[in-house]
Order: C-alpha cells, then structure tokens, then sequence
C-alpha cells in the first residue's frame, strides 16, 4: 500500500468519528448506526494501513489480463480467484456456469468514397463476421430508431450508421434513461435486428464513449432468430463525425468492413462463491458481487476487475476483523455478465431455494474511481436504513443514498424481492475508457479502490449483523437494468 494511504489514515479516522458522534439515536427498535461505529472504524483503519484491493487488481489484470467469457483466462481467473479467497482463510468454490465463447478475429474498416480514409472499428460482441473480404456499401445515418423506421425503402441494401453522441453524466445512466450510457445503449443492442428489418446489409455504430481518443468502444449486441443477421461494428467517435461531414457535403459515402470474429460453442466456466457463514443466521445471506469476466480489448481493469477486487477486500477485511456478523456474507465474482449474464442467471436459478432468505445483494460494477455512496432498491424504509448506515461511511465522501439501486449480475434475483444497493462509484471518466484497450490498471487510484472496499465492507456487514433486514422490493420497484 502507498505511503499516500498511510499518511491518509489518521484524518479518515478523526472525521469518520466527528461525523457519526453527530447521529441522532434510532426511535425504532433496531440499533443506532453508532452501535457500529467501531466496527466501521477498524474496517477503515485496517484498510487504510494494511489494504491489499489494489495488489488484487494488479495480479488480475497484468498476470491474468483480459477475460472474455469463454476464453482460458477467464477460467484461470476462476481459479486464481478461489486460490486467493482460500489463502486468505474464507471458503471458496467455483459453481459451474456455462458461458458464451465469442472471438475477435482480424478487423478493419475504411471509407472508399468520396476519399480514402482507414477507419478505427471494432466488432461488437456477438456479431456475426463478414464475408471474408467484407462488405461494401453505401451508407445510411440515423441518430435513432425514429429515424431509421421514417428511412423506409431507403434503407435496403445500405450499411446503418447510428451516430448519436453520448453525454458524459458523472454516473452511470439505465438504459432508458434519456441521457448518457442510458440514452444510447439500445441503438447497441438492438440496432442490428432494427437495421436488418429494414433491408440493410451491415450496420455501424458510434461508439459509446465520452473521450476524444478516437478508441473503439465494444459492447454487447443482440440478434433475433426471426431476422437476417447482419454484421455489427463500432466505429469512434471522431470517425462517426467525419462520415457525418462527408453526408452533410453531398455524399454519398461509401464503406467497407471486414470482421473475422466467430462464435463457438459454449464452455464450461463458473461464478466464485466464497462465504463467510453466519454466527446466529447462517441461512440468511447477503450478497457481494462484481464480475470476473472482461471484453477483450482492454485488461477489465475498470470493468469489472476492481468490482472483484472490491468485493474480495471487504471480504478479507471482515475476516482478518474476527467480525463475525450474524447473517452469513456470500461473495459472488460473477461470469459472462459482459455478454450473456450466464452468471448471474445461473446463481439465481442454482440459489432459487435460498433467495427468500437473500436479505440484501450488493454489486459493484460502475469502475474504480472514489465511492460517493449506494443505490437502493427496497420496500418501505429501505432507503432510509441504508443511509444511516452509509453515514458511517460519509466522512471519505461514501454516505450518498439514492433510490435505485443493483447491477446487472444480481438483476435475476430481482423476482424473488431481494433488497438491490449498488455501490457508486464517481463517473466522470469512467466512459471515457469503458470497454476499449484503455482499461487499464493505470486507470485506478489505489487509494480509491481502498475507500471502495471499505465502503463495501462496511455497508455488507452492517447488513449482516443488524438485528432487522431491510424491507424487501415490491414487484413494480425499479432496478437497474442490464449493462
Ligand atoms: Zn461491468
């Protein structure tokens, strides 16, 4: 750990101390959030002098590096982890998923006319490839379904460019959301199938992004049996804009893409369970989750390594503690959620028994950068419970609550009423490198990966040991969707 930690500890103490002498005492029968005042304190302070999250993420991400669902690092990811989880002294096993295996091939793209210029593109996930040589055409912009669907006829035989700049919103946005990620992620994964009705050939899309590095961001993409598959490509930013240019001069503007990837037939991989089991209610379990598996591109630094590394922290935190919490806290490094949720539906399916007594599930899968606080998604009161004991997390700036609150991992239990937090993470850049070869383990503060697992370990053990639960999800709350 950097001396910057150390040097750090002393004034995180003081003001976790300052802030929460200020609590005023519960009404309800529950305890004060002051009754775990010094539980919070050793979290932090252990971690703060002795925290090991970032030594997770670097193993993971320069000895193991990318781990597409499918391929044998995301395996040897499995393995390391439940290595890791059991030298630590917690009990791990790997529960078997079967995951997706999609490969990248060779890929390139260019506009032909009017000039000749090399285009910078990735396949998106799934996409099926070319034909060897690629495909040629001329291309059709839209910024939306809206006005792919008004192009009619004018479609047939094109290639569909989606080019709509997405905003850069400081936290992640569901899809459907209107503004950033959420505004743009359904053109992604649905504009094969909607390009495709309509007669085109291929389709392209601006990348999700929020930098000007002219880097490809790659993502998941669907197909519908009942419609012709067309190959799906993301292009940059800057390369959306110039085709943009070339429409706007006059056209018209010609493309060609090649993609080599392949789908395979699916492998056997898991998810990793790692326990620390219950004192009085070892039946009742709280869930903490990230995801193991990464695009190709990058090394999964952001997205999701540090989730992982998170969650393994906060573990380890609690058991180094002798905590002992009352409830039983699961840790779950999810599989394939990057294309598949393979993972996170085969945890729900495997657990179904168990999730009426899931009391909390907790993911953490929005980057690295310093926590400001939950999300939750529970019955009456939840949001309030949750706030009080995030107060105990407030003085490094993680005490924000708001409603809403999950992940794309935990998102199957969402049936059986299990309460869903998020930990939120500061998001200003974290699109900047989502899903491209930037995501990288430089991108991680080591500090702020540590304030994270504290945050993390803090709130999941509160959680477990609290004499009440919160108040489970109705069937209508809303969850966070999909990534
Ligand atoms: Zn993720």
């Amino acid at each position: 750990m950097s001396r910057r930690v150390c040097a750090l500890a002393l004034p995180v103490f003081c003001a976790l101390f300052t802030n929460c002498a200020t609590l005023a005492p519960r009404a309800s029968a529950g305890p004060t959030t002051a009754d775990y005042l010094d539980a919070a304190s050793r979290i932090v302070g252990r971690e703060m002098v002795d925290g090991q999250a970032f030594a997770r993420l670097r193993y993971l991400t320069d000895h193991i590096g990318p781990r597409l669902s499918g391929s044998p690092q995301a395996n040897l990811a499995v393995e390391w982890a439940v290595k890791r989880f059991t030298e630590d002294g917690i009990v791990a096993r790997a529960e078997r998923v079967m995951a997706p295996h999609w490969v990248r091939g060779d890929e390139s793209a260019a506009i032909l006319a009017p000039a000749s210029q090399r285009l910078h593109a990735v396949a998106l996930g799934g996409s099926i490839p070319t034909p060897t040589g690629g495909i040629t055409g001329q291309v059709v912009e839209v910024s939306s379904f809206d006005e792919l669907h008004a192009l009619g006829d004018r479609v047939k035989g094109k290639i569909v460019l989606y080019n709509k700049a997405m905003t850069r919103e400081g936290e992640f946005t569901a899809p459907g959301s209107g503004t950033g990620y959420g505004a743009v992620v359904p053109m992604r994964h649905g504009g094969a199938i909607e390009a495709a009705k309509q007669g085109a050939v291929g389709a392209l899309i601006r990348s999700l992004g929020t930098a000007d590095y002219r880097l490809p961001h790659t993502g998941a993409m669907a197909y519908d049996d009942n419609v012709t598959k067309i190959p799906f490509a993301a292009i940059t930013a800057e390369d959306a804009e110039l085709i943009h240019r070339l429409l706007e001069d006059g056209g018209p503007v010609t493309v060609s893409y090649a993609l080599g990837c392949q789908t395979l037939p699916d492998v056997p991989s898991a998810n990793v369970v790692a326990e620390i089991v219950g004192s009085e209610k070892p039946d009742e379990v709280v869930v903490i989750g990230g995801h193991l598996d990464s695009w190709d591109l990058g090394t999964g630094a952001i997205d999701d390594g540090a989730g992982c590394a998170i969650v393994m922290e906060a573990m380890r935190l609690i058991h180094v503690l002798d905590l002992k919490p009352r409830r039983t806290i699961r840790a779950v490094l999810f599989m394939n959620e990057e294309n598949g949720l393979a993972g996170g539906k085969a945890y729900a399916t495997d657990h179904r028994s168990e999730l009426a007594k899931h009391v909390a599930a907790i993911e953490s899968d929005s980057g690295a950068a310093r926590p400001v606080g939950f999300g939750i998604s529970g019955g009456a009161g939840a949001e309030e419970r949750v706030r009080e004991i995030a107060s105990l997390v407030k003085s490094f700036g993680a005490g924000d609550v708001k409603k809403g609150g999950g992940g794309a991992d935990i998102s199957p239990m969402r049936d059986a009423g299990v309460p869903f937090l998020s930990l939120r993470q500061e998001g200003t850049h974290y699109f900047d490198y989502h899903h491209t070869p930037a995501d990288t383990l430089d991108k991680v503060d080591p500090f702020e990966l540590s304030q994270n697992a504290a945050a993390m370990a803090v709130m999941a053990y509160v959680l477990a040991d609290m004499p009440d639960t919160l108040a489970r999800q109705e069937p209508e709350s809303p969850t966070r969707a999909s990534k």
